[in-house]
Formats: C-alpha cells, structure tokens, sequence
C-alpha cells in the first residue's frame, strides 16, 4: 500500500532500467507509474512469439559478475531459474573457421603468422595487469592495442572487430572500454541463460511492480516534458497530462532532447555522443552449425561481423538451433534503411557460405531486428564529460546507456545505475529539497 505523503515517480521507458528502477520504487512504497511507448516491455531485451515459445529480438546472456542483475532476480525468486554453462569462441577469418580459446587454438591459428601468435597470446595473459595504473580513459584504443599487439595484429583483427561494434571512429574509442569488457568476458567463459528467456524477468517485473501497487502502462509514448516550477509535466498521446513529483528518464538522450520543450532542453547534457544501432538476424536451424558461443567473421565478405550461436548456451529451441548474426550500424546506414526481407535474403545465402553444412533446407526461419541506439560511441576522456544523472533546477533523473560507462552497457549496468537514480528520491514529499525554479 502506498503511503498517503509518497511523491509520484514517473518513469519514461521500460527498458531494464526502467523496469528495476519502478520495481525498487514500488517495493519500497513509492507511488509509480511507468510509461513505455512499444506494446512490449523490456527493450533492448525484448523478445518475439516463435509458437508458443518467447525468443530475444537481440542476443542476451548473462555473466557471473553482474551481480546487481543477479541480487534484481534474487529478489524476484529467478536466481535459479538462470541455467550457467561454460561457452567456448571461435573466429572465422578470410572465411576459415578456427577455435580461439586455448594456447593450442592460437598456436595453430593461420590467420596470423607465427612471431604475432607468440606476441598476441603473450600480450593477452597480461593485457589487465598492462592497463593498471594508466589513465586508459584518455588513452585512444587503436594506440594502446597498436602498440601492444603490433600493426598486423590491430588492422587484422581488432580493428575489424572494433570497427564493427563503434563504426568509423573506432579507434578513438578510450581503451578503458576495453580494459571493463575484458574485465567481464572471456574467451571460455561460463554464461547464464535464464530458464524461460528474459520474457520470463520482465514478466516477473511487471508482476512486481503492479503487486506494490505500481502502474505499468504499454503503448504510452511520452510526447512532451517540461518542467514547471521544478516538477516535470509529462504530455502523453491524446494529451493526457500526467503531474509527476520526479520523473526518471531512460530513454537515449538524443530522444529525451526532442520531448523536452525548449526550456528544458536548454538543461539536458549538452554531451552530443553518438549511438550505433544494430542489425540483427535470427536464425532457426535444424541442425548446430558451431559449438562456439561469439564468433566474430572478419574479411570474409559478409554483411554481418558475428555469430552468436544461441543454443551453445541455451539449448536448442523447440528443436531448432538458433542463430544470431548482426552488424552494428549508424540508423541512417543503407543496410539499416534496407527492408527486412531483402536482409533476411543476403543473409541467409552469407550465413550458408560461411557454413556449407546448412544446406538448401537448413534454414527453416529467418527474422530480421533493427535498433537505432544501441551503443554509446563513448569519446576520449569520457569519465569527466560523463553527464550527470541530475538535471539542475528540475526533478529530473536521467538514467541511460550514456551513464553506465566505464561499466558495458548491460542489464547488469543499467540495474545498478537504476539502484542509485532512485537512491536519489526522497521516500516522503516533505524529505524533497526545494528545487529552484529558474
Ligand atoms: C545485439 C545486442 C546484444 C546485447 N547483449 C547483451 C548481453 O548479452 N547481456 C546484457 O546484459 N546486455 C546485452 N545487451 C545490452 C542491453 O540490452 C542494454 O544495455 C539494456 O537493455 C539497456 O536497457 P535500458 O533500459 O537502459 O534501455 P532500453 O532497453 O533501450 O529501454 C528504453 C525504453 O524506452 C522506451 N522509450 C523510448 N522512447 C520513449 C517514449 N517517448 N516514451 C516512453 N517510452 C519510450 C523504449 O521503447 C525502450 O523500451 C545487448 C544489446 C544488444 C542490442
């Protein structure tokens, strides 16, 4: 039950961040409401109906360390519900396959010569401890990973797989990114999956937050903010007003700058940072095409720069082998504007190149995903330039992929930077601090 003298929190988007930030509100006897525009919950996270199964749009896993994702399911009674494996990678280089996770694999790794095999296993025993100390926020990426692992190594290997992931100015990226990643995966990692997919996470949410008492609204784009007297207004569609004491906004800066009226735009981030997008495809097989979990296609002539092979980690599904590949891209790229079908087409007949195993009939469903902000292109010396997740003189929190860094941008993250957005909300209206209503 929610107490009479609780502000109103709105909060914009239910993504992951939205859904622990509501969840954690309403448990502790907030007065929320949550507002997402898609009749889906979840996001990135977001999944499609394959019968009378739920499949992710986007790959998604789960790694021992997010610790904040895991006490968020542990709350929720999923913590073992997540089903962990150990999952392996492999590389396909020039279109030749190899295994990339032991000192054998790289030892008869072609795709380099000898003296860069010794170099690049060398350099990678110690690239963490290497980076200690430096300050890798203003150290661009291609000048670390060059001078550690040699030209060759860098423009065969990483900046392909850089590039991919950051687009043109990849190498400008901090090496810090890289050095929190590593500090997350591995090549032979153990991964969790949860039993029933995310849908069965964002349900539990959803559940959560309505059983405190929370309202959760689909469908609800918000089409306006402004700000009076400090308080965000909220205009949604039909203008509907809705009165907020605090509003937590999720959604990626450049959207939340177009619903702001003027002068409230005149208080956001002025931070303009780019965001690639992402293409994705996903494949239903009918038998494993790899038992690697990530593997990167480099110079092979493909459209798409991975592999994810699902099942490796999941299991197969309802039968099926399922198989993602994707490219990250800008949202206004050609093969972003491309119409699905067509992607689907290319893809499919790449996927078969790469994988003659397939064969004519392998492929028994293919469905194409777009999502235009996906991953901030972070540049260097981000740490000071980081906005804040206050916005002065207004009750509004912002609590994005823009804020996670250095952390990866992932469910872990953006639970934990949930947890300390609504950390930030007073519990009772006469704790609020006056805000100035400049
Ligand atoms: C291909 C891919 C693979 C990934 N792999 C992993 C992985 O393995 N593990 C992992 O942990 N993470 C992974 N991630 C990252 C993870 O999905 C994101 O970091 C996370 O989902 C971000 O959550 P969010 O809530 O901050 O943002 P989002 O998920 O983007 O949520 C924002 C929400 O706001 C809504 N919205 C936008 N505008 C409005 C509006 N005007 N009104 C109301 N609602 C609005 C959107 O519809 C959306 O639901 C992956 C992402 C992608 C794309």
């Amino acid at each position: 039950m929610t107490p009479p003298d609780s502000p109103h929190v709105a909060v914009i988007g239910g993504g992951i961040c939205g859904l622990a930030a509501a969840h954690r509100l309403a448990r502790r006897g907030t007065r929320v409401t949550l507002l997402e525009s898609s009749d889906q919950l979840g996001g990135l996270g977001t999944f499609f109906a394959d019968g009378d199964r739920w499949v992710e749009r986007f790959y998604h896993c789960i790694m021992p360390t997010d610790v904040s994702l895991l006490a968020l399911l542990g709350e929720l009674g999923l913590r073992d519900s997540v089903r962990w494996r150990d999952t392996t990678m492999g590389m396909v280089v020039e279109g030749r396959r190899h295994p990339f996770n032991s000192a054998f694999d790289l030892l008869r790794f072609s795709a380099l010569r000898l003296p860069d095999r010794v170099r690049f296993g060398v350099v990678s025993l110690l690239l963490r401890r290497l980076g200690q100390g430096r300050d890798l926020d203003t150290l661009r990426t291609e000048d670390w990973l060059r001078g550690l692992y040699g030209d060759v190594v860098w423009e065969r290997l990483f900046a392909p797989m850089f590039g991919s992931k950051f687009g043109p100015s990849f190498g400008d990226v901090p090496a810090l990114y890289l050095w929190q990643r590593l500090g997350r995966e591995r090549n032979v990692a153990t991964r969790g999956y949860p039993d029933g997919g995310y849908k069965t996470i964002i349900d539990a949410l959803r559940a959560s937050i309505e059983g405190a008492g929370g309202t959760v609204r689909t469908e609800t784009p918000v089409r306006r903010l402004h700000s009076t007297g400090g308080r965000p207004v909220l205009t949604l569609t039909g203008g509907e007003v809705l009165d907020a004491d605090h509003v937590v906004s999720t959604v990626p800066l450049p959207l939340l700058r177009r619903l702001a009226d003027d002068a409230l735009a005149a208080r956001l981030p002025t931070t303009d940072l780019p965001y690639q997008g992402v293409v994705t495809g996903v494949f239903f097989l009918r038998e494993p095409v790899t038992e690697h979990y990530w593997t990167p296609v480099l110079h092979s002539g493909t459209e798409f720069d991975g592999v994810v092979a699902m099942s490796a980690l999941a299991g197969p599904c309802g039968g099926r082998h399922l198989v993602y590949v994707m490219h990250y891209t800008d949202r206004d790229s050609q093969l972003y504007l491309d119409d699905d079908p067509a992607i689907a087409a290319r893809w499919s007949a790449q996927l078969r190149e790469l994988y003659p195993e397939i064969g004519p009939d392998g492929i028994e469903d293919v469905r194409v995903f777009k999502a235009p902000f996906v991953e901030p292109v972070y540049p260097l010396g981000y740490l000071a330039a980081r906005p804040p997740v206050t916005v002065e003189g207004t009750n509004l929190l912002l609590a994005t992929t823009a804020h996670v860094y250095p952390d990866v941008t992932s469910w872990n993250s953006s639970v934990a930077l949930a947890n300390d957005v609504i950390s930030r909300i007073p519990a009772r209206r006469e704790d609020q601090p006056a805000v100035a209503a400049r």
